[in-house]
């Protein structure tokens, strides 16, 4: 029987696990090797940062639930992959070794980059749960002595729809508290303009966005580079269009949130620390072809924020595509779909959609996009706004908490509701171009 290993329990780990079980049966032996035993939803961090959530409604205990299903379960963490030898070297010192791996091991918090940054010096952090309830900690203490905030997204960060979130769930936040007045908020961030969202934005991103930071008293810095995170201010040198620096500021803050960059996790990165020849490049990000297949390891697959893409587009200052919920699911789906090709005898062909349909929540309001597919150009490109966007995004938290408990990857109603918006996680097959004859 193949023996499959999952490396990485996240929105795409475990959605792996789940489409792997229901795909294939008892057809192979599945593992899912965490650094953890506790699944956490991420997009829901920011609402504990703000104690809107604990920790523990956001979490579920994964050794139970996977045995349920049949699924192994290790939460040793891998120490190294080690793909010449299709085997994983643990923590603890054991090894495993694998028919197949699907590598899902998200992203490392690059907080060592920027002087004072992370909440191990001078801001805080949403990227992990813990870090959001230390950050909810910290809040309470904000707020019974305010000052001004500065949130953002550094140089390199490719993802920026939970900064926007933040920032306009703190306005929210200070404002049923009634001391918004005294709180000047400044968002920062690399993009070169707002809404640009690593995308070229999406829909009129940009409008909406900045129409609703206007509205609520937020100021902007874009094409910002953070120099330094200090106790009592930030440093930023803004770049102009030319990508030379204009100016430098220090904008004072009593508290600030910045997205970091992301690269690879240490098991990725190799005995030089440059990614593991041929599986990951020197960021430590995995290549994949469009099969989400390494090209050098071919039993080997990643999906989820581990997977490297390259930049959209060039900018004054780098951003980074991000790797959203949705188009990680249709990275699962066809991992999931190829390695059963796989497994028959056939050849590996599913492409994922990579379509992005995103909720960027800021409380009591909220905007939405979908991108069919992510990358420009495309099929759909649209952006709303509304209150709906709010209760989308706690219906999308308890759907999704609810399907890693239950062990289904995508349910019935999913694949009908998506269906129906023209919303598909692989890519159809193109029509033949015609000919000039035709
Ligand atoms: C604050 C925040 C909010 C977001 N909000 C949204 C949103 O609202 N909507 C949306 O679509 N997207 C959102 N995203 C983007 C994306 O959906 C998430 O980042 C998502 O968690 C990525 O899933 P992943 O499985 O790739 O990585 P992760 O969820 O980070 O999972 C990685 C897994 O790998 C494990 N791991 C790491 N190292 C090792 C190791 N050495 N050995 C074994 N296991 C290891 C980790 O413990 C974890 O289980 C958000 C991202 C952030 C940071």
């Amino acid at each position: 029987m193949a023996k499959i290993i999952i490396l990485g329990a996240g929105i795409g780990g475990i959605s792996m696990a789940y489409d792997l079980r229901a795909l294939l049966g008892q057809r192979a032996e599945l593992v899912v090797v965490s650094d953890s035993p506790w699944f956490q939803f991420v997009p829901s961090n920011p609402w504990v940062a703000l104690n809107w959530r604990k920790p523990e409604d956001i979490k579920v205990h994964l050794p139970e639930v996977l045995a349920k299903f049949g699924i192994g379960f290790d939460a040793a963490g891998a120490k190294r992959v080690l793909p010449e030898q299709n085997s994983i070297e643990l923590n603890d010192g054991r090894t495993l070794s694998y028919d197949f791996l699907v590598i899902a091991t998200g992203p490392a918090l690059a907080f060592d980059e920027i002087e004072g940054l992370g909440p191990q010096a001078n801001s805080i952090s949403i990227c992990h749960v813990d870090h959001a309830a230390a950050a909810a900690e910290r809040w309470e203490r904000f707020c019974r002595a305010p000052g001004p905030i500065v949130v953002g997204a550094v140089q390199g960060a490719s993802c920026f729809g939970p900064a926007y979130e933040f920032a306009l769930m703190v306005n929210t936040d200070l404002r049923r508290r009634r001391i918004r007045d005294q709180v000047p908020i400044t968002f920062v961030t690399a993009e070169p303009y707002i809404g640009h969202l690593g995308l070229g934005g999406v829909g009129d991103t940009k409008g909406l966005l900045e129409g609703v930071l206007r509205d609520r008293d937020i100021r902007w810095v874009t094409n910002a580079k953070l120099d330094r995170v200090a106790a009592d201010a930030v440093e930023i040198t803004e770049m102009g269009e030319d990508g030379k620096p204009k100016g430098q500021r220090r904008i004072p803050s009593a508290l600030s949130m910045f997205i970091p960059g992301f690269r690879g996790v240490p098991c990725l990165m190799g005995a030089d620390g440059k990614g593991i020849p041929g599986l990951a490049n020197p960021r430590g990000f995995v290549l994949v072809d469009k099969q989400q297949r390494n090209p050098t390891y071919k039993n080997v697959f990643a999906v989820g924020v581990c997977v490297a893409i390259p930049p959209y587009e060039q900018t004054p200052v780098p951003v980074g595509v991000p790797k959203t919920g949705y188009m990680i699911e249709s990275m699962v789906t066809a991992v999931a779909r190829n390695i059963e090709d796989l497994l028959a005898g056939k050849e590996a062909q599913h492409e994922a959609s990579w379509n992005a349909v995103c909720l960027a929540d800021f409380g009591n309001d909220g905007v939405a996009f979908v991108a069919l597919p992510q990358i420009p150009p495309r099929n759909v490109n649209w952006a709303g706004q509304g209150y709906w966007v709010h209760m989308a995004k706690v219906a999308f938290e308890r759907y999704f908490l609810r399907k890693v408990r239950k062990g289904s990857s995508e349910p019935l109603y999913e694949r009908v509701v998506m269906k129906a918006l023209g919303i598909t996680k692989l890519r159809a097959k193109r029509p033949p171009t015609p000919t000039a004859a035709e």
